[in-house]
């Protein structure tokens, strides 16, 4: 069994954020990410390390490519004492504070604070041929990581598809041009949802060419031969083709991870953990959450490493016994005194109400609950 004051889970800039922030102020925090797993889409040091010139980081007139931006991240986390520890997590158990952790193989960590930051992943289409080989053509024609498998030799002067309509659609596009002979884009409407800047750049390459207003139903191929083609249908006429191409990038945004807390935290329907406006604050006190694992809206490394921050400043106001602004509107301490979400009364953790207004002598004293 381990101790620690704060555990973050996670190492995309939110997490790393959040541990430059804890280390720095001595808190000494222990970031456990998980291995690098293609299957489950763990990575890491998160997107970013699957992203090449990152562009908008502020900072970097010149950019800097994601992995590298990453790497400087994880130095400065290890300069001021994070300590790093690479494992699964199968349970964690937020019914009382100190919070268990269950690392497969390895220790369990008992925590004050909790700093979620476990990102999302990749969504797919759920079509028949998309899955891992052998089911599929998966990780044999099929990939959702451009960066990451546009190199290979299979790729190299052919046809590829791309599927999505966003920025994740027109950067792996683009990306693959480096290496496909042409690289068609289908998107299910007549418009893009990408920013501007991405869909001139993708609009000028002649090697990138739009498929509108088309699905793609199946993908393809044969064992040996890997992807041979998509099965499209147009969504105004209801036409189908098979579309020749030795390879599908789907590109059609991401889930957020959050399996782990299902059931203990307060979730929307996709999935996104819910935190108070104020603060990231989750529905358990001393639970923390940010990055895209809570933000459905912005989902920027930048946006990212600013809620890290955020986080770490919240689980530092918590373990210095001051209140914290949770999703309710209360405001919490590490004791479990509650101000009221209209700050007219704290209620101590004994269920004591005392008035919070200037104008009502402190010390008066008014028991909730009872007559
Ligand atoms: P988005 O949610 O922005 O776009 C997803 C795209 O996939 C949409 O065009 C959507 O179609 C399409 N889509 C979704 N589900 C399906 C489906 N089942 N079948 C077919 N098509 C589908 O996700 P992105 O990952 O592109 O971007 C997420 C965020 O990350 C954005 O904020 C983006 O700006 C940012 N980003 C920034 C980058 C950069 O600046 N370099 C690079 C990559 C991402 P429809 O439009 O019809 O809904």
């Amino acid at each position: 069994m381990q101790k620690r004051d704060v555990v973050i889970i996670g190492s995309g800039p939110a997490g790393l954020t959040a541990a430059i922030y804890t280390a720095r102020a001595s808190l000494k925090p222990l970031l456990i990410d998980a291995p690098a797993d293609a299957a489950q889409q763990t990575t890491p040091g998160g997107q970013l390390m699957i992203t090449t010139d990152v562009e908008n980081y502020p900072g970097f007139s010149d950019g800097i490519q994601g992995p590298e931006l990453m790497a400087e991240f994880r130095k400065q986390a290890e300069r001021f004492g994070t300590e790093f520890m690479e494992g699964w997590i199968t349970e964690v158990d937020l019914s009382e504070r100190p919070f268990q952790i269950y690392v497969d193989g390895g220790p369990t960590i008992s925590a004050e604070t909790l700093i979620i930051a476990t990102g999302a992943s990749a969504k797919w289409l759920g079509i028949p041929g998309e899955a891992k080989v052998p089911a599929g053509f998966g990780g044999n024609g099929v990939s959702a990581c451009a960066t990451c498998d546009g190199p290979l030799p299979a790729f190299r002067n052919r046809t590829l598809v791309v599927v999505g309509g966003g920025d994740t659609a027109m950067e792996e596009a683009t990306f693959l041009t480096r290496y496909a002979a042409k690289v068609y884009v289908v998107h299910r409407r007549d418009k893009l949802r990408a920013s501007k800047i991405m869909q001139d750049k993708a609009f000028r390459n002649e090697k990138i060419e739009f498929i509108w207003n088309t699905a793609v139903q199946e993908i393809v191929g044969t064992p040996e031969e890997g992807v041979t083609g998509v099965r499209l249908r147009n969504l105004v006429n209801g036409e189908e083709q098979i579309f020749p191409c030795a390879g599908v990038f789907v590109a059609i945004g991401h889930r957020p991870n959050t399996d782990l807390f299902r059931g203990q935290l307060d979730m929307d329907e996709v999935g996104y953990l819910q935190t108070s406006g104020h603060s990231t604050a989750t529905n358990i006190p001393g639970v923390f959450a940010c990055g895209d694992v809570q933000d459905s809206v912005y989902r920027q490394a930048v946006t990212a490493a600013g809620s890290g921050c955020m986080s770490a400043l919240d689980a530092e106001r918590y373990l210095d016994h001051l209140p914290v602004e949770m999703p309710s509107g209360e405001e919490i301490t590490i004791e479990g005194e509650h101000i009221t979400a209209d700050r007219h009364a704290i209620i101590t953790a004994d269920g004591h109400m005392i008035p919070n207004d200037t104008e009502v002598p402190s010390d008066t004293e008014v028991s909730v609950g009872e007559d």
